[in-house]
């Protein structure tokens, strides 16, 4: 099976993104995994801390091992917005393909620290480090900001330097969460193409960037959810970052719960006599399937690249 770090240089060099995506119980690591199955993508599979507290350890270890084994796509199980070192080393120890340290919020020497450590206990262990640097905003598990702070290139540069970590973060413009932009959305490339030429030989990640698809906002608010004036990064932006830039890996965990919640919603309502869970259950794999499809095919360019 191809490594991580192999795609770290075949994204870059071939114009496509893996996608990372953000799964919480076996439906929705069924779903991106059919998706992925579907089109012949690799994944990223990431479990932020408070899906790894709702899975637990050996739910997480055995439904991934299950999961390779079942769709035979290369599969990556990932740490996404690690707070601690605690953290970190949980996810190490128990077989994580990478992990995320995310010091983003602390000041730049703490951070360098506290990712550097991660990286020389996560090193000695053949797990891949990403780091954080800048601020994004918005509202994502245990992950919030009131406001941007773009990553600065040069401290980027020093940062990979001193931390040797294998991957970065990069804040340009994107946000966490459903209400990503209060007016028009802007995304700085001209800091993106500054921090390409300060570190080109460092992978990049890009966070906050689903697309809140308006078809999934409307359904969840015919059917009686509460999610108005949600929007995202639009899919021809995306595509771009993805195909021209040094990015090698795209989040996306929003799409996937706004994908669900809608195909749950809809079914609810109009099947309320269906009392089986698998039937419900069974369209929103099938859901998430389509969007990691789509995705794939259309915004990530990762299709046959398995
Ligand atoms: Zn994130």
């Amino acid at each position: 099976m191809k490594t991580l770090n192999f795609y770290f240089k075949d994204c870059v060099k071939n114009g496509y993104v893996i996608g990372a995506y953000n799964f919480n119980n076996l439906e929705t690591l069924k779903g991106i995994c059919l998706g992925c199955k579907k089109t012949s993508s690799p994944a990223i599979v990431a479990l932020s801390e408070g899906a790894f507290s709702y899975l637990g350890e050996n739910f997480i270890k055995n439904t991934f091992e299950s999961a390779k084994k079942e769709y035979k796509i290369p599969l990556f199980l990932h740490l996404d917005h690690g707070k601690s070192f605690e953290m970190c080393k949980k996810a190490v120890d128990l077989g994580f393909d990478s992990v995320m340290i995310d010091a983003s919020a602390l000041p730049f020497e703490e951070n360098v620290k506290l990712t550097k450590k991660v990286v020389a206990y996560a090193h000695k262990k053949g797990v891949l480090v990403e780091a954080e640097l800048g601020v994004l905003s918005g509202v994502e598990d245990n992950v919030s900001a009131q406001a941007d702070h773009f990553t600065n290139p040069q401290k980027a540069k020093e940062f990979v330097e001193k931390t040797g970590c294998d991957t970065l973060a990069v804040s340009i413009g994107t946000s966490h969460g459903a209400y990503k932009y209060k007016g028009e959305q802007k995304i700085h490339f001209d800091v993106l193409k500054k921090i390409e030429a300060e570190i080109p030989n460092t992978p990049l990640v890009l966070h906050g960037a689903s697309s809140v698809p308006q078809e999934y906002v409307e359904t969840i608010n015919k059917f009686g959810g509460s999610i108005k004036g949600a929007n995202g990064t639009n899919e021809s932006t995306l595509k771009k970052l993805a195909t021209k830039h040094h990015i090698y890996k795209i989040n996306t965990d929003t799409d996937i719960r706004l994908c669900y919640m809608a195909a749950l919603r809809k079914f609810l309502c109009e099947q309320p006599e269906v009392f089986d869970p698998r039937v419900p259950n069974g369209k929103i794999i099938e859901e998430i399937s389509k969007l990691v499809e789509h995705k794939n095919k259309k915004v990530f360019m990762c299709e046959n690249k398995k």
